[in-house]
């Protein structure tokens, strides 16, 4: 059976929400898998995060060492190159981080390297098959891929049901002697986190979110109007935010916010996997598009083919009669 090891991003001692989606993705893979997870970092938060971790997986590797303290993916890919059996798969998610990571280390693996994984389709003897997608979601490629000699696998957030089981109750294996000796070039100085803008969206329980469709910085007056009668906020996708339409804080998506409200209405958003990435936690999606055809309409509860121009006033409308 081939060993499938998940690489856990953690932050102040809990672990990321992909630490169940990779438990997911790896049960895809094989339903029956046996998956290992690997906890880097340096100080008592590890254990915490081990402890947690252990719940869902079978195994945890814990390796603690300060210069782990940042994930620094020159370190951590010359530690899984001594850690890794030569034909583990190793799930890791797609994120800035992950494409540090891993194509790099598949290259010294000498393993098959796939990014932004969405599904797995069976695995027959070697050959992996999996879908991934490309041009912004609008295009879904089936690959095949040779894992006889291992594999690394990207796997994009929010593409798996978190796995919330918790079935596993698994060992926590100390390996922080691996670290030791691993020299790196690059060193990491301090992680400045972001400033919060005028209204912190990470926090709204419901967000009315503006893309292109609203088609002019004007309109943007009707999504502030129906946010205010729902008692939302009004969050937005990249290319607003690149017409300097609405502040950088408002962004939803990859390069800009994860957000996790209980209701999402994407006004004129067609739905490209980068800001898909950053709406966790499946809320309530009422996608607004006068294209019959968006992808967003392949996630969304609720799709509503209609002109937003037309249809958000007309909407706010009907809610303040309805109060
Ligand atoms: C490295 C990288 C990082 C990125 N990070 C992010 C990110 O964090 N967040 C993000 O959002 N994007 C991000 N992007 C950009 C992303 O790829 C898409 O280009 C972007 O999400 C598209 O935004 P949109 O849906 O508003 O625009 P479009 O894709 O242009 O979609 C506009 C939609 O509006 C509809 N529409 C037009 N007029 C109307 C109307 N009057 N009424 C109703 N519907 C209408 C159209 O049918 C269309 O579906 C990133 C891209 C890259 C390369």
């Amino acid at each position: 059976m081939t060993q499938v090891f998940a690489y856990i991003i953690h932050k102040d001692g809990v672990a990321d929400d992909t630490a169940l989606e990779l438990i997911a993705a790896a049960k895809k893979i094989q339903a029956d898998a046996q998956v290992t997870a690997i906890v880097t970092g340096s100080g008592s938060d590890l254990d915490a995060v081990c402890t947690e971790v252990a719940a869902s997986y079978n195994e945890v590797l814990k390796i603690d060492n300060e210069n782990l303290a940042y994930p620094n993916a020159e370190i951590i890919r010359a530690l899984l190159l001594k850690m890794l059996p030569s034909d583990a798969i190793l799930l890791v998610p797609h994120t800035t981080f992950g494409m540090d990571l891993a194509p790099g280390l598949s290259i010294k693996l000498d393993a098959a390297f796939v990014a932004d994984v969405v599904e797995f389709e069976g695995l027959d003897g070697s050959t992996l098959k999996l879908v991934r997608q490309e041009y912004s979601g609008q295009v879904s490629t089936h690959v095949s891929c040779d894992i006889s000699s291992g594999g690394v696998i990207n796997i994009r957030p929010g593409a798996f049901a978190p796995d919330e089981s918790k079935a596993a109750s698994g060992t926590v294996v100390d390996k922080s002697s691996e670290a030791q000796g691993i020299t790196v070039k690059r060193s990491y100085l301090e992680t400045v986190v972001a400033e919060v803008g005028d209204v912190d969206i990470t926090k709204s329980d419901v967000l009315v979110s503006v893309g292109r469709g609203i088609e002019d910085e004007d309109n943007i007056e009707i999504a502030h109007d129906l946010a205010e009668v729902l008692g939302a906020d009004v969050s937005c996708s990249r290319p607003i935010v690149d017409s300097k339409w609405l502040e950088k804080s408002r962004q939803v998506g990859t390069s800009g916010q994860t957000v996790k409200p209980k209701v999402y209405i994407a006004c004129g958003i067609s739905g490209s996997f980068q800001h898909l990435g950053g709406i966790k936690g499946s809320p309530f999606m009422v996608a607004i598009n006068k294209n019959s055809k968006a992808p967003i309409f392949q996630v969304a509860d609720v799709g509503i083919v209609a002109d937003i121009l037309e249809f958000i006033p007309e909407f706010a409308d009907k809610v303040k009669e309805m109060k």
